[in-house]
């Protein structure tokens, strides 16, 4: 079973959050400069639902009125202008546009930009002031359709972006990986396993001991719902905490069966900045794969054609 990536993933963006000044205000913040080369790894898809109803740069900035998205949606609430114009219609056509957009290019991955009554997914707080209704009017869709859904805010911060892109790695595997047989799913579970108990000790303990038990039957059913539960498990973010101590504790591993240090490598109780724990993390996903040993929380690489 391969474990690396070799398509690119597709990634849906808002396109303010891309550089595009399509904001009501004509403003946009190109958030990949953040990600510096990361950028290449993927193929990018900007989209603005509010362009798309054609709403025009500069605009009005729109309000949901009596709800949130999913009101909008089912009829409950309208989307107003400030100047009282109902644009309920343009922008739920503006927005299924852009999901059709996305979906029909395989795109299953959305970066959104918080707080916006189009693009929000959930509620952020920014500055000490909680902004918007989420979700919003496409962010209700992203929802529906299941989408990966990442936060832009997100991508300032290192290591909260290498959290979500070596998640999002072993969605995108995991999504396509085949489940033929019980040889599979065992495959596949000592692929995951490490990334999953990380991020909920609990349920991953629940599916191995399930797993060794041995004493269920393969079925085409079993496999997908199996599968739906870790790509829903894979959505959740880490915690700092986590994080250092699983680095820590591949670290130890990799530092026993290559018997070389790495004087980067700092123990979970140290102090340092996010700068440097995002390089420990880039540097051990290096040393793994230079020497074939297996860094359990980033399990799934990108590597390319
Ligand atoms: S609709 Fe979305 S992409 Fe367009 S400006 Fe608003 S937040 Fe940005």
């Amino acid at each position: 079973m391969e474990t690396v990536l070799r398509e690119k993933i597709k990634v849906g963006i808002s396109a303010c959050m891309y550089g595009c000044e399509v904001r009501y205000n004509k403003k946009g913040w190109s958030m990949l400069e953040y990600l510096g080369r990361g950028q290449s790894e993927f193929i990018w898809h900007p989209v603005c639902p509010e362009c798309m109803a054609g709403l025009g740069v500069p605009r009005e900035p729109i309000r949901i009125s009596g709800g949130n998205g999913i009101d909008v949606w089912e009829g409950k609430a309208r989307i107003k202008g400030r100047s009282g114009e109902d644009v309920t219609e343009r922008v739920k056509h503006g927005a299924q546009v852009c999901m059709e957009m996305l979906k029909s290019a395989g795109v299953y991955v959305y970066i959104f930009m918080e707080g916006s009554p189009s693009c929000g997914v959930y509620r952020t707080t920014l500055k000490n002031k909680r902004i918007g209704k989420p979700p919003g009017v496409f962010g209700a869709l992203l929802l529906k359709e299941g989408f990966f859904l990442i936060p832009a805010a997100d991508l300032q911060s290192p290591v909260r972006w290498w959290d979500w892109k070596r998640r999002l790695n072993a969605f995108a595997w995991l999504r396509s990986v085949e489940l033929r047989s019980k040889t599979d799913i065992y495959d596949m579970w000592h692929t995951i396993k490490f990334i999953c108990q990380e991020l909920d000790n609990e349920e991953a303990r629940e599916i191995g001991k399930m797993l060794a038990k041995n004493d269920w039957e393969f079925s085409p059913d079993y496999a997908e719902d199996l599968r739906n539960s870790l790509l829903m498990l894979l959505r959740r973010p880490s915690s700092l905490p986590k994080i250092k101590h699983m680095l820590w504790k591949h670290y130890i591993f990799y530092k026993k069966k290559s018997g070389m240090d790495v004087d980067e490598i700092m123990r979970p109780e140290e102090l340092r900045n996010m700068t440097h724990i995002a390089s420990e993390l880039m540097i051990m996903e290096r040393k793994a794969a230079e020497t074939g040993l297996m860094f359990g929380s980033a399990p799934i690489q990108y590597k390319g054609r």
